[in-house]
């Protein structure tokens, strides 16, 4: 699969601000700075389509992008149409207290409320160590019963040996197996074919 299409449709904060048609989605969430619109841009080869933002926790609506996927198969061309949701970031200190009303609020709604919602990418920084925040939101997601993505970001930042130490880090505490969970760098980029992959198979799923 490729991503050959990507365009912003709309903004939300209730449900009946979500986009129709109704697609199946796979959602990106993570803290503020974690490098979500830059992982949502290298993955849509759009530079500028997420904003990366200077300004931590500025992203506070949910933003529904519409993805063409294509892939062709024994010369037979399969093209998929869904929705990439960029959430806004959780956990930022200065907004502390407001984004965990908005996260019991709206996102909360939309993540345990979506009947279309295939995927959920959890983007954590590699350089960090687990924190509660983002071990809580993990096992919130899996309670809802969705399906979880993590992706360790900015691999980059690390040496290879110090990245693969952190990703078994990872694994262990949210007691992952390897298809749940990899690494990305948007200056490497060698990870986005394997990432739409992933994406596109737990929403064929
Ligand atoms: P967001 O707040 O989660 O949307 O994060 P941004 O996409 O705005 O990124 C935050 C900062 O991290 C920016 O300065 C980005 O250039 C940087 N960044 C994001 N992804 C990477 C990466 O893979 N490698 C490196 N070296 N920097 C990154």
């Amino acid at each position: 699969w490729d991503i050959i299409h990507a365009q912003y449709i709309t903004s939300a904060v209730r449900a009946d601000q979500y986009p129709t048609p109704p697609l199946i989605e796979a959602a990106f969430i993570g803290r503020s700075n974690v490098g979500k619109s830059s992982l949502i841009n290298s993955l849509c080869r759009r530079n500028g389509l997420a904003r990366v933002s200077s300004t931590p926790g500025k992203t506070q609506t949910i933003n529904f992008y519409g993805l063409q996927a294509k892939r062709t198969t024994e010369g037979q061309e399969e093209r998929a149409d869904f929705y990439l949701v960029d959430l806004p970031g959780y956990g930022f200190a200065k907004t502390a207290k407001t984004n965990k009303d908005k996260w019991s609020g709206f996102i909360s709604k939309y993540l345990s409320g979506s009947d279309n919602l295939g995927l959920v990418c959890q983007l954590i920084d590699i350089r960090h160590k687990p924190l509660d925040s983002d071990i809580e939101s993990y096992h919130w997601l899996l309670d809802c019963g969705l399906q979880v993505q993590v992706i360790l970001t900015k691999a980059d930042k690390l040496s290879k040996n110090a990245a693969m130490a952190q990703k078994a880090l990872f694994k262990r505490e949210l007691g992952l197996d390897d298809s749940r969970i990899m690494t990305y760098s948007v200056t490497q980029n060698t990870m986005r074919s394997e990432l739409i992959g992933r994406i596109m198979t737990a929403l064929e799923g």
